[in-house]
């Protein structure tokens, strides 16, 4: 029998060496994935119904690595981080991607501890410990780093994405509009009326005269 080569480890940036796989992140690219939606979603919106999985999946996120959560103001009750701390993470990655953009450093601004320990004669690394909000933005800049060679911005709707292939536009949505809107830009507007008169005279003869089809407007104003 042939030898299996062995799977390939992938692990989530240079700078890491594990990273947990969970049916909701199987891999690197997911992680990037789920952030790009995470930065465009409307958090402000309370009544968005994707709110539990929104909380859900920045929790994941931040401890993807097997961090550990210190707790502080940013958790609710039940211990899961809350609105306002989602809100304002979303705004620290946003404006930390711009402060990149425009050649600043983009800095944590809380703490992170870590620490060694020797088991036997094996010297172990322990979890890393912090808060929700800068165990979440440390994951973002190792996401923002692997990835920083394929984050556009959408010429459409201005959201980033991570472009695969040759794609120019964050979602097919977006590409079919513009393209739209292009295609509407060039192109005279339909004379309904003309092309009908044209169509009944080829039938009906060229003195044919077509009237104009007067609509009922619903609603006016
Ligand atoms: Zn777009």
């Amino acid at each position: 029998m042939p030898e299996q080569p062995l799977p390939k480890q992938r692990p989530l940036s240079a700078t890491d060496e594990f990273a947990f796989s969970t049916p909701r992140f199987p891999d690197t690219e997911s992680h990037a994935q789920w952030l790009m939606a995470f930065l465009r979603r409307d958090l402000p919106a309370l009544d968005d119904p994707r709110w539990p999985e929104t909380q859900h999946g920045a929790w994941e996120f931040a401890t993807i690595r097997g961090a550990l959560v210190v707790p502080d103001d940013d958790l609710d009750g039940a211990g899961r981080p809350s609105h306002s701390a989602l809100t304002r993470v979303q705004e620290e990655v946003r404006h930390g991607i711009q402060q990149v953009r425009r050649n600043e450093w983009w800095e944590l601004s809380e703490p992170i501890t870590y620490g060694l320990a020797q088991i036997g004669r094996t010297l172990i690394g322990g979890p890393q410990r912090g808060s929700f909000r800068s165990l979440f933005v440390q994951t973002a800049m190792e996401v923002i780093k692997a990835e920083w060679s394929r984050l556009r911005t959408c010429p459409h709707c201005s959201h980033l994405f991570i472009k695969l292939g040759k794609q120019a536009y964050c979602a097919l949505d977006c590409a079919q509009t513009a393209r739209w809107d292009r295609f509407k830009a060039v192109r005279a507007p339909r004379d309904f009326h003309a092309e009908r008169q044209n169509a009944l005279r080829k039938r009906h003869g060229a003195h044919l005269h077509v009237g104009r089809k007067t609509r009922r407007v619903k609603n006016p104003g």
